[in-house]
């Protein structure tokens, strides 16, 4: 068992790394290695004050939520109805962190988790502790196995040390953390699919609203947060929400973890401000590998539309990713050069979604289907340009038609490509000097 006595600290300097910092020190993940790098001070500065003042603090620090929608993460635990149920009885409250992580390109949660899993047990306490919440749970996806056994570990420690449990700090406020693995779904990390799943049912979405602030967990009043939304709460309490707004923009404030992959010299995990551009990014990750050039990217994985060599400059921010007409999503940057055929690329995305597609509803469990089918024959050489027409019809009939998120995130790749790369598809149909098919050779990608 570990004491927990903890010195004042000093205010830290406004710059990242602040999330990553010590990810490369030996065992970061341990409670007594966290505790030298002012764990748990946050929770300190927290228990002070009262749950309505930590949601306030949250709420002027501008924190949005870190899973790709972005929503105003004070907002969020505000919505929480707090006092008695009419007719007496106390509504229980939930906290769930969602450890869904699924999105193809995001890479961000798994290793903060890994490398720092007290962070996220400090933010989940302090966000219990705000939204009145004496339960709360880690939902993670059930494959990454060393992700689950690490943070059952971390959360011992936490008990161990009288963190978790009853009477934290002396405070009076005690709650209990269980860390649950999901079953291996991509409709699992949407909120309300994840909330049945956590139920013991099969994950598909619920009808929103009532939105899980209002019904969540067991139809009680329930945040739904991203691990990386609640593992920024502890440097915002340590270090105050005007610190905070020193990073990023006015309306997209903070630092945040961005997940570089595909054809750049040194993939990873990079923290910077939010309205960061690209350019600047692949300065730090030195380039596209050698010898290449950009042919087009995502900013937040394949559910954002996606992006060319154009939009080198515009800042990764909430807004529209400066009002380019993409989202920011989960940051997730997959970087193609120009030995990728595009629309190979789009294809491998289609079959993702119709593959993860729970089926609840027809446009999107119907459409996907048909979606892949004219990717493919596109792809093949087969198709006619009448075969875009329809292809874009039936994107149309998924889109904003369907129950639930995953729906209009099929669309994306599909849409943007077109907008982008209509003369790559038109370069597959047979012609002149062309037998029909795919025109890159796979080799060199
Ligand atoms: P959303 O904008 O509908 O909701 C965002 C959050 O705000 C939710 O928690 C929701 O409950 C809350 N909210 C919104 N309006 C509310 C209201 N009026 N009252 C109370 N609460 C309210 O977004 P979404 O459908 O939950 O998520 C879509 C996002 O998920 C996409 O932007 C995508 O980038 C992201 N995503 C992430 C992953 C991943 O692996 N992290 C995977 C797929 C998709
Ligand atoms: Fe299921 Fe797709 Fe409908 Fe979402 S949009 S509920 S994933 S069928």
């Amino acid at each position: 068992m570990i004491a927990v006595s903890l010195p004042s600290t000093t205010p830290e300097p406004a710059e990242v790394p602040v999330l990553s910092r010590h990810w490369s020190e030996p065992e970061s993940w341990t409670l007594r290695s966290y505790l030298r790098q002012n764990g748990y001070q946050g929770l300190k500065s927290a228990l002070r004050l009262s749950p309505d003042e930590v949601i306030e603090q949250v709420k002027a620090s501008g924190l949005r939520g870190r899973g790709g929608a972005g929503f105003p993460v004070g907002t969020k635990w505000s919505f929480i109805p707090q006092g008695p149920r009419p007719g007496g009885a106390d509504t229980p409250h939930y906290l769930v962190v969602n450890a869904d992580e699924s999105e193809p390109g995001t890479c961000k949660d798994m290793p903060l988790m890994l490398a720092s899993p007290h962070t996220l047990i400090e933010g989940v306490i302090i966000a219990a502790y705000a939204i009145r919440a004496h339960h709360a749970f880690i939902y993670v996806r059930g494959e990454v196995a060393g992700v689950i056994r690490r943070l059952r570990t971390a959360v011992d420690e936490a008990y161990s040390a009288g963190l978790i449990g009853r009477d934290i700090f002396g405070s009076g406020f005690g709650m209990d953390l269980v860390v649950h693995a999901g079953a291996g779904a991509y409709i699992c990390g949407e909120e309300t699919a994840l909330l049945d799943s956590l139920e013991g049912r099969r994950g598909q979405p619920r009808l929103r609203p009532p939105f899980p602030a209002v019904a969540g967990l067991y139809a009680s009043p329930t945040v739904v947060n991203n691990v990386e939304s609640i593992a920024s709460v502890p440097s915002i309490m340590r270090n105050g929400s005007d610190w905070f707004r020193e990073f990023g923009t006015e309306k997209s404030p903070g630092f945040t973890m961005y997940s570089l992959s595909g054809h750049v010299a040194r993939p990873g995990q990079y923290e910077a401000p939010l309205g960061i551009t690209l350019r600047e990014l692949l300065d730090l990750a030195g380039g596209v590998r050698a010898g290449h050039q950009l042919k087009f990217w995502t900013p937040g994985g394949s559910s954002t539309p996606m992006f060319t060599a154009e939009h080198l400059d515009v800042p990764l921010d909430y807004e529209g990713v400066g009002g380019a007409g993409s989202m920011l999503g989960t940051k997730a940057i997959q970087i193609f050069d120009e030995t990728v055929c595009v629309v190979r690329a789009v294809l491998r995305w289609t079959e993702f979604y119709a593959h993860e597609s729970c089926g609840k509803c027809t446009p999107c469990r119907e459409g996907t289907y048909w979606m892949v089918q004219m990717m493919r024959r596109l792809e093949a050489g087969e198709g006619t340009e009448d075969d875009l027409t329809t292809l874009t019809e039936i994107t149309d009939s998924v889109v904003g038609k369907s129950f639930c998120a995953l729906g209009d995130a099929s669309g994306a790749p599909i849409t943007s490509s077109l907008a982008h790369f209509r003369d790559e598809y038109l370069a597959h149909f047979p012609h002149d000097d062309h037998p029909g098919g795919c025109p890159f050779d796979p080799s060199k990608a």
